[in-house]
C-alpha cells in the first residue's frame, strides 16, 4: 500500500491562488473550474448546468485534466477572469479511493488501508494516497464485496 497523501495548511487555503500554489509546489498539476454561486447555482450560468461548480473553465482548460498546468501566471491569469473558481488537482501519481453510502462504507473497512486525507463528498468520501492505483486495485479485487 503507499503512503497517505499529505496536506498542507497552505493547501486547504480558502485563497484559491494560495491553495494553488501550495499544490503546484507539491508538484501537482491543477485546473480551475467554475465556481458555485450563492444560490447554489453553477457560475456557467447554464440553465440546468449538471455538475455544478465542478467542470472546467473551458477558456483556460480546454482539455479538462489534460490541460491542467504547474504555470502559477496561468492560475492568476484564470482568477482574475473568474475569481469564484474553485481548484481541482490532476490525479496523476495519486490513488483516490471513492467510497459511496453504507455498502461502500463497509467495504472500505474490510480492505484495512491506512489512514490518509478525507474528503467528504455528498454520498460518502474520497480517499487520497500517494502512488500508482494497481496496488490498490489488487487490494480490492481481492476483497469480498
Ligand atoms: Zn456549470
Amino acid at each position: 500500500m503507499r503512503r497517505q497523501y499529505r496536506v498542507s495548511k497552505l493547501m486547504r487555503s480558502q485563497t484559491m491562488l494560495s491553495a494553488a500554489k501550495a499544490q503546484i509546489a507539491a508538484g501537482r498539476k491543477v485546473i480551475l473550474t467554475y465556481g458555485v454561486r450563492e444560490d447554489g447555482r453553477c457560475s456557467c450560468k447554464r440553465e440546468g448546468c449538471a455538475s455544478p461548480g465542478k467542470h472546467p473553465l473551458p477558456k483556460f482548460f480546454p482539455n479538462g485534466v489534460h490541460s491542467a498546468t504547474d504555470d502559477i501566471e496561468a492560475v492568476q491569469k484564470a482568477l482574475r477572469r473568474h475569481p469564484d473558481a474553485n481548484l481541482a488537482i490532476a490525479l496523476e501519481g495519486l490513488t483516490v479511493v471513492d467510497v459511496d453510502g453504507d455498502e461502500g462504507r463497509k467495504a472500505v473497512k474490510r480492505l484495512d488501508l491506512p489512514d490518509t486525507v478525507k474528503v467528504f463528498t455528498g454520498r460518502g468520501y474520497h480517499l487520497y494516497y500517494e502512488g500508482e492505483i494497481s496496488d490498490v486495485r489488487s487490494r480490492v479485487k481481492n476483497s469480498t464485496f
